[in-house]
């Protein structure tokens, strides 16, 4: 997946095809615009959710549990629908897109969960090819893209080990192989390190770190926030059904079990700093 070990080399990330165009390239990668979720009535998880995230951006998703983090990245892969508002993959409609149009979405976008979900009786290999086996893709270009694959996780050699046999962070990284080796535009992760211990969660951030620099954007949901200071990153809080950005740093000394508290004691991006367009600009900001 990477010839001769160089980033730049990397294939685009981003497959062309009639559902998505190449203007796509110039729109935010993920805009949300006043979504509304609840899976009852009377207790809204998200409530006018605005969001943008553009294309190359590391986003850190984070709040209290229950905030509505995987409720909000399951939408984005149609696992769940969107009660009100829109939410654009750049720039089409997730909710408007034909059925026959989610199998596309979804080779876009690689997701990577807490659990990892592998299947345990399987071998790594196996694992890591059923990306790219519904595609329908000849077996000796699965073989190959597999194996570079399992190369930028860190598993050259371990294709034919069973997945049961893994420890819980060689099994995550099995999991982002396999959520990488299609190429998507997009990475998901909910709550990756939830199961690892501290050293092994920031070797597992580190890997995605290592996949957003060869150009994917990244949103990476986890309550963790030892994960949220090992370098600046945009943080974004999602509270009470809003998503607030948050300057990195700041006001990070509070006691986080309850993020719905501290994020009161937030000034939002905007009142201290021009609103920032572009990665680079969220960096220097914070
Ligand atoms: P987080 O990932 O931030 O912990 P979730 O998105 O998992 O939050 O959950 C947000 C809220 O929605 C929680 O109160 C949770 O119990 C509820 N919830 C999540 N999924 C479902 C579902 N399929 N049916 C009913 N309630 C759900």
């Amino acid at each position: 997946m990477v010839p001769n070990g160089h980033p730049s080399r990397y294939r685009p990330a981003l497959r062309t095809g009639q559902k998505f165009d190449a203007s796509a390239s110039d729109r935010p990668i993920l805009v949300f615009e006043n979504v509304y979720k609840a899976y009852r009535a009377d207790q809204p998880v998200l409530r006018g959710t605005n969001l943008i995230i553009e294309r190359g951006e590391f986003v850190f998703i984070t709040g209290p549990s229950g905030a509505g983090k995987s409720t909000l990245l399951r939408m984005l892969y149609r696992a769940e629908t969107v009660d009100d508002g829109r939410i654009l993959f750049l720039g089409r409609d997730i909710a408007r897109l034909t059925d026959d149009s989610v199998p596309m979405l979804r080779r876009n976008i690689g997701v990577v969960f807490q659990d990892f979900k592998l299947v345990p009786t399987w071998t790594v290999f196996d694992n890591v090819a059923v990306t790219l086996e519904v595609l329908g893709l000849p077996a000796r270009i699965i073989h190959i893209r597999v194996g570079e694959a399992l190369e930028r996780v860190g598993l050259s050699g371990r294709g034919s080990d069973r997945a049961a046999v893994l420890s819980g962070g060689e099994q995550q990284r099995v999991a982002i192989a396999r959520a990488i080796v299609g190429e998507p535009a997009l990475i998901l992760a909910d709550e990756p390190t939830g199961n690892l211990d501290p050293l092994l969660a920031t070797d597992i951030l580190g890997l995605f770190e290592d996949i957003h620099e060869t150009g994917t954007t990244v949103l990476f949901a986890t309550h963790d926030r030892t994960l949220l200071d090992v370098r600046p990153r945009r943080v974004v809080v999602l509270d009470e059904g809003k998503a607030t950005d948050v300057p990195h740093g700041l006001g990070m000394e509070e006691d986080f079990d309850d993020f719905g508290e501290c994020v009161d004691e937030y000034t939002p991006m905007e009142d201290v700093e021009p609103r920032v367009e572009t990665p680079t600009d969220r960096l220097a900001v914070a």
